[in-house]
């Protein structure tokens, strides 16, 4: 059989089988951070039970033709099944290109949503750690945490004005700061070092760019947290 009847029926077989397996939600408002590689989408979600959501969630998305990306639903609010999510746009990738076209009043296909299994522990500090890509995850940890105080944590983020704008948008403990190296991990460090966060009562929860999050649990690792007081998530490389 020819190369391309075959891709054909490859596809149409694809398609047939996303058709039934793909949920739908709505787009309600994006909103481009300037500089606009940072995108923030308000979803409804009718099909999904927000109260159910214990542990950090993450949805795949589909973002073109049979392909299909992670993001992480944040600032949830269970009444209305509505959600929002923060994309870094800044690099080539079928993701962000789907991120910057959608427009509100879209409708976004996606598979059941899933969990990064990320809760928060019994413990007096909680503290997120993480880069733009992570920014939802750390909200949504955020979220998660009672009472509140426990929570603290960083995000690296490379855009002076991003930095400004995550401060004037929420309420959040969390700092975002300059990235000093290419991934991250030593800037985050630095920061960690500075807290002066307590050996023995603190864990730590580590999701964005594979590199900065080994990384990371290294030196952690080095400053004696032990292993079930680093929870790490890789997103991508
Ligand atoms: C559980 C989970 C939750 C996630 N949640 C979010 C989220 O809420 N928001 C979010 O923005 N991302 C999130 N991600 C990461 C996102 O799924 C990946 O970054 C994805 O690769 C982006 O797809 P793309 O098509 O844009 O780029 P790809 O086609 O996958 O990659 C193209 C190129 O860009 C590089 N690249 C990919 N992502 C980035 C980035 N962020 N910065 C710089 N270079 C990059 C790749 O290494 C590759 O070289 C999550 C990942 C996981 C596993």
């Amino acid at each position: 059989m020819e190369t391309s009847t075959l891709n054909k029926i490859k596809r149409s077989a694809g398609n047939i089988l996303e058709n039934q397996l793909l949920q739908s939600g709505r787009v309600l408002e994006v909103r481009h951070w300037q500089p606009s590689t940072m995108i923030e989408i308000d979803l409804h979600l009718p099909q999904v039970d927000m109260q159910s959501w214990h542990e950090v969630p993450y949805i795949k998305v589909k973002v073109d033709n049979l392909t299909y990306r992670d993001y992480t639903p944040a600032s949830w609010d269970a009444e209305t099944s509505t959600c929002t999510l923060y994309i870094d746009a800044a690099h080539k990738g079928p993701g962000s290109k789907w991120a910057r076209e959608l427009q509100n009043g879209d409708t976004i296909r996606y598979f059941k949503i899933r969990t990064t299994r990320h809760a928060p522990a019994s413990t007096p500090a909680i503290i997120g750690l993480g880069d733009e890509s992570s920014m939802g995850h750390m909200l949504a940890l955020q979220q998660m945490v009672l009472p509140s105080t426990r929570f603290s944590g960083a995000i690296i983020m490379a855009n002076d004005d991003h930095r400004n704008l995550f401060d004037q948008y929420f309420k959040s403990p969390i700092k975002p700061i300059e990235r000093r190296d290419a991934f991250g991990h030593n800037s985050l460090m630095r920061w960690v070092m500075e807290q002066h966060y307590n050996l023995e009562h603190s864990v730590f929860y580590l999701a964005g760019n594979n590199t900065m999050v080994s990384e990371l649990r290294k030196l952690l690792k080095l400053q004696g947290y032990a292993s079930n007081q680093i929870k790490a998530h890789g997103f991508w490389s």
